[in-house]
């Protein structure tokens, strides 16, 4: 024992944090294979930090595939009487349903 020895050796450390961001040229509206749209998975009060999907588990957004050509018949529905948007929308629920099984 000395009496010139602190009680704490004080170390000085830089750490490298890395930040995934929001990216506005992205493209907000484009669906992440859990049927949710990219800017969903970002916190706008978090400086857009990428927290994960605000409506399910998912963390890291992925783009999901466009919507096969043969899938609306397999799922037994009338293309004609669909609008554009009501057959993404039945596309997207079904990424949804089949993310959630996975996870
Ligand atoms: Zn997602
Ligand atoms: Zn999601």
């Amino acid at each position: 024992m000395s009496k010139k020895e602190k009680p704490y050796i004080v170390k000085k450390k830089v750490v490298t944090v890395i930040e995934r961001l929001y990216n506005p040229k992205y493209g907000d509206d484009r669906i992440c294979v859990c049927g949710h749209t990219y800017y969903r998975h970002f916190d706008g009060y978090e400086n857009n930090r990428a927290v994960g999907c605000k409506y399910c588990q998912c963390s890291d957004f992925k783009e999901a595939p466009p919507m096969p050509k043969n899938f609306l018949s397999k799922k037994g529905a009338i293309k004609v009487l669909l609008s554009k948007q009501d057959q993404l929308d039945i596309y997207h629920r079904h990424l949804e349903e089949t993310f959630n099984k996975k996870n």
